[in-house]
């Protein structure tokens, strides 16, 4: 059976990369009626904290990813938290102590130091000597009465290669001279990723191990734990790396990497996940708009890039502005609420009329707009006055002998409008052009800047409509002024 996880150390937040990995699991857990795990890679008492958990899953369920066994629905493999599976690395550290396959290693940090900088000077790789790989016990007391304190390394074959058999990146061969005696746990006491992982995933019956390629450089460390373990390896599939536009890896000074800033912007999980889905993966064609089941159906590591995916924002912005617009008009709408009522554009709940108002608004404005937050600025002047109008307007539409006359003409007529509806709007106005002989443009223009501020919107007759008689009189006769 398919069991796949996700396995963050708990840094906080969820960022671009682990909602693609974490898709990339997903998609291929459900596609095989598999099972999703989370895991917290949680021993680094300085860099992990319990807190940090929770708004990781959180933001995991804003996005409308299900996972089945976890550090808070538990599940039969559990504990799910490495802090919690200590004595488990313990017996299996003493299991391959006592079978020789590991040894305690007493250099010092200083001596390590030391024996990497005569390497490098030598122009060897800065492998570990081996020098406590067959230490008397006579040597080891002698070091443990120095107050020295053993780390566990684990005894690599002397020569030969190790071959991951990678899903994405076919085979990938590594020397073993290259990687020498690994630690496997700190002097501490505490297991080094490289070994907690595979006892996990060997424990929690991992099939499939999907990350970033960030980490094909541990596997054959971890294949060779494996090894010594006697156990049968995971598949493995690493995926492609996510680099920023500038082709650098991406990071926070490229701008928003958090999940949960992307959700204060205003993004929709669906827009996200459709967009990272194309991280590094294609359907095979040059459809990009993808629903999660599509997705299911069609994700394939044979589909899966070797070459890193560039990340660009403004695709994702796009994108989210495509599902914005997709999406049910009601859910945007209860979307849109708190963020008008936290800017102070909007008191309590709307409902009637109110609420019938505010979904016009809404509908008309997601046509233009990309984020939530953007559809709250763009919406602004239907809520509350405006100090400035957009410069290049006035100059345009303003600065005319003949912008008053017409300004008060369109007061004059709006006033009279009866019914307040668009197409009755639309029929005054058309008629006002025509009567006073100029084109519509010299009408509706200098109109839509009076009312909205802006030169650019929903359609003008929408916008009229929906800023209300009053204010548009109110707004008109201020242009005027
Ligand atoms: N804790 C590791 C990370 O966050 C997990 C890597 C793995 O999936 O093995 O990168």
């Amino acid at each position: 059976p398919v069991r796949v996880r996700y396995a963050p150390s708990p840094t906080g937040y969820l960022h671009i990369g682990g909602v693609r990995t974490i898709l990339f699991n997903w998609l291929f857990a459900r596609k095989h009626g598999g099972r999703f795990i989370l895991r917290f890679e949680d021993t680094d008492p300085e860099r992990s904290r319990d807190e940090l958990i929770a708004p990781m899953l959180e933001s995991i369920r804003w996005l409308g990813l299900d996972w089945d066994e976890g550090p808070d629905v538990g599940g039969p493999y559990g504990p799910y938290r490495q802090s919690q599976r200590l004595d488990l690395y313990r017996e299996t550290l003493d299991r391959l102590l006592a079978a020789g396959k590991a040894y305690l290693c007493y250099c010092t940090p200083e001596e390590l130091a030391a024996e990497r900088e005569r390497a490098r000077a030598a122009g060897r790789p800065a492998v570990y000597s081996g020098r406590c790989r067959h230490l008397t016990p006579a040597e080891r007391r002698r070091f443990e009465a120095e107050g020295r304190r053993p780390a566990v390394r684990l005894r690599v074959p002397e020569g030969g290669q190790v071959v991951v058999h990678d899903l994405v990146k076919g085979e990938v061969a590594f020397d073993v001279a290259q990687i020498g005696d690994f630690i496997i746990a700190r002097a501490d006491g505490m297991p080094v990723y490289n070994f907690a992982v595979v006892v996990d995933d060997h424990h929690m019956a991992i099939s499939h191990v999907i990350r970033g390629d960030e980490h094909l450089s541990n596997t054959p460390k971890q294949l060779l734990v494996y090894r010594a373990l006697g156990w049968e390896p995971p598949q493995f599939a690493h995926v492609p790396m996510i680099l920023a536009p500038d082709r650098t890896k991406l990071s926070k000074r490229h701008g928003a990497v958090a999940v949960d800033e992307y959700r204060r912007q205003g993004f929709l999980p669906e827009a996200i996940l459709n967009y990272v889905a194309l991280l590094g993966w294609s359907p095979g064609d040059d459809r990009e708009i993808l629903s999660l089941d599509e997705m299911i159906r069609l994700f394939d590591f044979d589909r899966v890039s070797r070459t890193a995916a560039i990340y660009d924002v403004e695709k994702m912005a796009w994108m989210n502005g495509h599902y914005l617009r997709a999406a049910d008009l009601d859910r945007v709408v209860d979307l849109v609420i708190p963020r008008l009522q936290e800017a102070g554009l909007l008191q309590g709940t709307p409902e009637g009329d109110e609420r019938r108002r505010l979904r016009a608004i809404v509908d008309a404005v997601r046509q233009r707009v990309r984020t939530l937050g953007e559809l709250v600025e763009a919406s602004r002047y239907f809520f509350a006055d405006f100090a400035d109008y957009e410069e290049a307007g006035v100059r345009k539409h303003f600065d005319r002998d003949d912008a008053i006359p017409i300004l008060e003409a369109v007061a004059e007529t709006l006033s009279r409008v009866e019914p307040w509806t668009q197409a009755a709007i639309e029929q005054a106005l058309r008629g006002l052009a025509e009567r006073m002989g100029v084109g519509t443009g010299r009408i509706f223009h200098p109109t839509r800047l009076a009312v909205s501020g802006r030169t650019v919107g929903p359609g003008v007759f929408d916008v009229i409509c929906w800023v209300g008689r009053d204010r548009c009189l109110a707004r008109i006769h201020r242009a005027i002024e």
